[in-house]
């Protein structure tokens, strides 16, 4: 299959780098070769590409700093959303590298990603890792802040059937912010339960994923579908 074939390609390529651990935009690389829906983006090593990669991706863009030592990018000051000018890239290129090298002065920084920004979507979290009895496993349940506050997720062994998939969805106890509240739309549970499959057929197609999570999956209303704004891939200690 081609799409396997890409991602071992993209795998093995890390490996051969010395690294187990993909960086935002590799992550992407796997997601879009698996035909998981995400955001465009391009690594400027500098502003000046920074800037030529926002104008070919029109704006607004996001930026986000680039380093295998920053896991968690807006922590360090390293996520700006929706900018809309050459002015404004160049601005927040300092500010996003300046505030990275204060979060952890010895980060080894690559320079930034510009994506596409995408309008305001619910945010929900799906995630898989290899348990070591049951082999590949599913998590799903609210981004952000819901899903570390009140650890309201869901599990499934890989793979899963699209009813499997609809089941993780509403047994969480946060599904009615997805189902639809006081008449607001319901979200696209249908993209949700593409992207659940896709990875879960990724995660046990390729066991040499220690761990991945898709973080935050944005989800547009019924019918809309499902954007991956941020991911992250882990490779197995190789043995
Ligand atoms: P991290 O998890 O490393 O802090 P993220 O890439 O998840 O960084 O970005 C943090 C937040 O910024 C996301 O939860 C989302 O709300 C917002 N965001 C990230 N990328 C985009 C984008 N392309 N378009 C719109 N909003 C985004
Ligand atoms: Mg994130």
């Amino acid at each position: 299959m081609v799409a396997h074939k890409k991602v071992a390609e993209i795998l093995s390529s890390i490996r051969e780098s010395g690294r187990r651990e993909l960086l935002g935009h590799e992550s992407k690389k796997v997601l879009a070769a698996w035909e998981i829906p995400t955001t465009r983006v391009e690594l400027a090593r500098d502003a000046a590409e920074a800037v030529k990669a926002a104008r070919e991706l029109k704006y607004p863009v996001v930026m986000k700093i680039s380093s295998p030592n920053i896991i968690h990018k807006s922590d360090a000051g390293g996520v700006k959303v929706g900018l809309s000018s050459e002015m404004e890239v160049l601005h927040a290129f300092k500010e996003v590298v300046d505030n990275a090298r204060a979060y952890r002065p010895k980060a080894k920084i690559l320079g930034v990603t510009i994506q596409e920004y995408v309008p305001h979507a619910r945010e929900v979290i799906v995630g898989a890792l290899q348990d070591p009895t049951f082999g590949a496993t599913v998590m799903f349940g609210l981004g952000g802040v819901w899903v570390e506050a009140l650890k309201d997720v869901s599990f499934r062994l890989a793979p899963l059937t699209a009813d499997d998939a609809r089941e993780m969805i509403s047994e969480i106890k946060g599904y009615p912010i997805l189902g639809g509240i006081r008449g607001e739309p319901a979200a696209d549970i249908d993209a949700i339960v593409d992207v659940l499959q896709k990875v879960g057929q990724l995660a046990y197609e390729f066991p040499e994923i220690s761990e991945m999570d898709i973080n935050p999956l944005f989800v547009f209303d019924k019918g809309k579908g499902a954007i991956a704004v941020d991911a992250r891939i882990i490779l197995k200690e190789e043995s």
